[in-house]
Formats: structure tokens, C-alpha cells, sequence
């Protein structure tokens, strides 16, 4: 709480000297100075202070999508954008006075109006859809169809008139990408998706470099406060190796160089991810220096947390992320094992280091043992994928004992799911029975 308390604090003082000098630079001098979020399950309550990370499950008042939860038993048809000539209830209308009224409503109720201790963030978004209001008023704000910037401008700057002591939050996304035509209160800021940038070590010749760099700089003209809402898993596969950490300094250190003010690593959220609690100290590491020796840190690392298998570890990983930059091949954020393999793992090495890593963990106790055993669960997984998807030569004593290794995971905490829309590891191992 007290760490919160003073993040907050550092906001205002922050949030402050921008409105004062009236430019849009970070002021502070430190990379992304104001928010460290992660969403992993190795960034847990007990390790954000040491890691001077963030986990919107315990600093953010309303997040993401959520408005339209903080509006339910609001009434009136008014709230609901008008489509085509129509109303529904798929999308928001944010020049309605009832929306307005209700939201109000909704912050009193729940964080007051803050005071010197104490500020909450709070997101308003639109629905997670392209829609935007039509309706007489949001047209006169200057809403069209698709663009529903002018009208979500003109609500939340009135609730952060109301609302001083509050951060709000909106995003570039879907029908608000564009950016406002007007300068929006020190305390709004704006998430952009760095779904643009293609996840690789150099994107410099990329389209999507292009694209990212010109929505933040538009954003920056009428708006200090930029975070940046991006991806560090591949959303399909949360059990396979991801070696995105320089991938990951490449992408801070052009925040760095725009000047922006956070960033929220989207990952896994609370299910079990291989070498996740590595990769999450890593990568808030790089968030305070993205000029970090990545290979020195994920090394020491493996030494504190892993001191029998670290060299085995470390080299195995690190084989990985230097497999990633030689190719500069992108990294799917939605990938097969087949396109897993195509970019930078390989089979063959793969199955010698996993078998290894089996004899040698037998040597180890404790929390190595522990995390060992999750891990090696995590892997049995990737390699019977391998044999699927026809990458191995089928071979059924290993694969029934990868099976056997893989039901293990009803034991271990958060390994319930393989992917980001839920997909069991139970439904799994039926389906190959
Ligand atoms: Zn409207």
C-alpha cells in the first residue's frame, strides 16, 4: 500500500511538471517513469516492490473493458450508441448525459474523489468492438462512422475536470485510434497497442514500425501521459519456450527514445508459462535499464534460482534468443508449434535438452526441484506438440511417457490451461488418448 501511495504521489508530482511546463516530455530523465506493469504470474503481490513492477489486479481502479460492468443498473436506452439509424446495446454513447451520470455515479460510490494520499486509475473505453455512435450529439461532437474519438474525448475530460485527483485512462483501439483534435488533461493519458511492431529483435524495416511511431507521435501532441499496451506470450502456446526478451529491450528502448511514460506487458496472466518467472524479473529489469546486459541477467538468475541446472538452463535459453536475433525472425504471438519451429526451435536440440535436463534435475531438492518439475511438465507438453504436428519421428514409448509427465500438472499451482482462450491441459490429454 505505502509503495502504491508513493507511486501515486510520484504520478502527481510527474503529472504536475508537465502541466506546468506545458510540453509533452517525461521530465523525470528515468525510462517509462510512471508505470511497470506485467501481467504474469511470477509478478506476484510479494515480488512487485522488489521488482518496482505493477499488476493492474492491484493498481488500477476500472481496467480494460470494464465500463460497461460499472454502469449496470444504470438506466436508460440513452447510454447505447446509435449504429446505422439504430440504438444497441453493443456499443456506448459517450455524449449520453445518462452514460455520464452513471460512470459519476459509479466513481463516487466507489473511489470518492481522492484526496493528497490517495488516486485511482481509472480506463474508459469504448466496447471491444469497431462501432462508434452516430447519434445527433456524438455527430456534432464530431463523431463518424468508425471514429468515435471526438465523443470519448469530450467524456472524459469532463470527468477529469470533475475528477482532478483521478488518472483516466482511454486507448488507441478500434474506433479511438485516431488521435483528439484537442489537448486532454494532465491527468488522461492514452494505452496504444503496440500490436503494430512486429515481435522481433530489429522491426526497424517493418510497416508496422512506421504505423506505431506515427499513432504515438499524433497521441503525444495531445497527450503527456502514452503507455504502452503490449505482448510478451505467444497467446497459443503458453507452455512452449518464448524467447522474446531482446526482442522485448528492442521495444523499450524506442519507448525510451519517444519519451513514454509506461508500459504493460500483456503475458499469461495467472497461468504457468515456461521460464516465466526468469523471463518476468528479466524483463522488469529492462523496464528500469533497457540498455541491460540481457544475456549477464538471465544467467544470474539461473545461478540464484536454479544453482545445479544453471549452466544447462542458461545455455539452452540463451541458444534460443540468439537463434531469435540471427534470423530476426518474428516471434508469433499467436503461433503453432510448426511455426514455432520455423522461427527459432529446434526439434532435435530441443528433445537432447529436455532429456537432459530430466537426469540432471534428479540431483536437485528444494524450491529447484519444485520449479524443475514445473518446468519439465511445461516441456513434456512442447514435445508431444512436436510429434503431433509431425516434427519428430513418432516414436510411442516417449510419447506415452511424456503423457504420463504431462499429467502431472493437476499437481502443480496455475498449470490448468495451455493457451489465452482457456483450452484445458485435461482436454489435451484426452483428446490424444
Ligand atoms: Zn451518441
Amino acid at each position: 500500500m505505502l509503495r502504491y501511495i508513493s507511486k501515486v504521489l510520484t504520478v502527481f508530482a510527474a503529472s504536475m511538471a508537465v502541466s506546468c511546463s506545458g510540453t509533452a516530455k517525461s521530465g523525470s530523465g528515468t525510462p517509462l517513469p510512471e508505470y511497470h506493469g506485467l501481467y504474469t504470474p511470477s509478478n506476484t503481490k510479494e515480488l512487485q516492490e522488489a521488482l518496482h513492477t505493477n499488476h493492474p489486479d492491484y493498481d488500477w481502479g476500472l481496467w480494460g473493458h470494464n465500463l460497461v460492468k460499472a454502469i449496470q443498473g444504470g438506466n436508460g436506452e440513452d447510454m447505447y450508441a446509435v449504429i446505422g439509424g439504430k440504438r444497441t446495446k453493443d456499443q456506448l454513447c459517450f455524449s449520453s448525459p445518462a452514460l455520464y451520470q452513471a460512470v459519476r455515479s459509479y466513481i463516487i460510490d466507489q473511489f470518492g474523489y481522492g484526496d493528497e494520499n490517495y488516486s485511482e486509475r481509472i480506463t474508459i473505453m469504448p466496447m471491444d468492438n469497431t462501432l462508434a455512435c452516430t447519434c445527433p450529439r456524438c455527430r456534432k461532437l464530431g463523431n463518424t462512422e468508425g471514429n468515435a474519438t471526438p465523443a470519448v474525448t469530450y467524456f472524459i475530460t469532463k470527468l477529469a475536470r470533475e475528477f482532478p485527483r483521478h488518472q483516466f485512462f482511454t486507448s488507441a483501439y478500434h474506433s479511438t485510434m485516431k488521435a483528439p483534435s484537442t489537448i486532454l488533461p494532465s491527468n488522461v493519458g492514452v494505452f496504444i497497442s503496440s500490436f503494430p511492431l512486429p515481435v522481433q529483435v530489429d522491426f526497424t524495416k517493418s510497416k508496422g514500425y512506421l504505423s506505431f511511431v506515427s499513432t504515438v507521435q499524433a497521441w503525444r501532441r495531445k497527450c503527456s501521459r502514452i503507455y504502452i499496451w503490449d505482448y510478451e506470450r505467444n497467446f497459443d502456446d503458453y507452455l512452449s519456450p518464448f524467447p522474446c526478451l531482446l526482442a522485448m529491450q528492442s521495444r523499450l528502448r524506442l519507448y525510451e527514445r519517444l519519451g513514454l511514460r509506461g508500459v504493460f506487458f500483456n503475458g499469461s496472466g495467472d497461468d504457468y508459462s515456461s521460464f516465466d518467472d526468469m523471463q518476468t524479473q528479466v524483463l522488469a529489469q529492462l523496464m528500469d535499464n533497457p540498455e541491460l546486459d540481457v544475456r549477464k541477467a538471465v544467467s544470474a538468475y539461473f545461478k540464484r534460482y536454479y544453482p545445479v541446472t544453471a549452466s544447462l538452463l542458461t545455455s539452452y535459453y540463451w541458444g534460443l534468443e540468439q537463434r531469435a536475433k540471427q534470423s530476426n525472425c518474428v516471434l508469433p504471438l499467436y503461433g503453432s508449434m510448426q511455426e514455432l519451429c520455423e522461427a527459432y526451435l529446434d526439434p532435435g536440440v530441443f528433445v537432447r535438452f529436455r532429456k537432459k535436463l530430466d537426469q540432471v534435475s534428479k540431483q536437485t531438492e528444494g524450491d529447484e526441484r519444485d520449479r524443475l518439475n514445473a518446468l519439465l511438465t511445461a516441456l513434456a507438453y512442447t514435445q508431444l506438440e512436436m510429434y503431433r504436428c509431425g516434427l519428430l519421428t513418432k516414436d510411442a514409448d516417449t510419447a506415452a511417457e511424456m503423457l504420463l509427465i504431462l499429467k502431472g500438472h493437476s499437481e502443480i499451482k496455475g498449470m490448468a490451461n495451455r493457451d489465452e482462450v482457456g483450452h484445458s491441459i485435461d482436454e489435451y490429454l484426452k483428446a490424444w488418448k
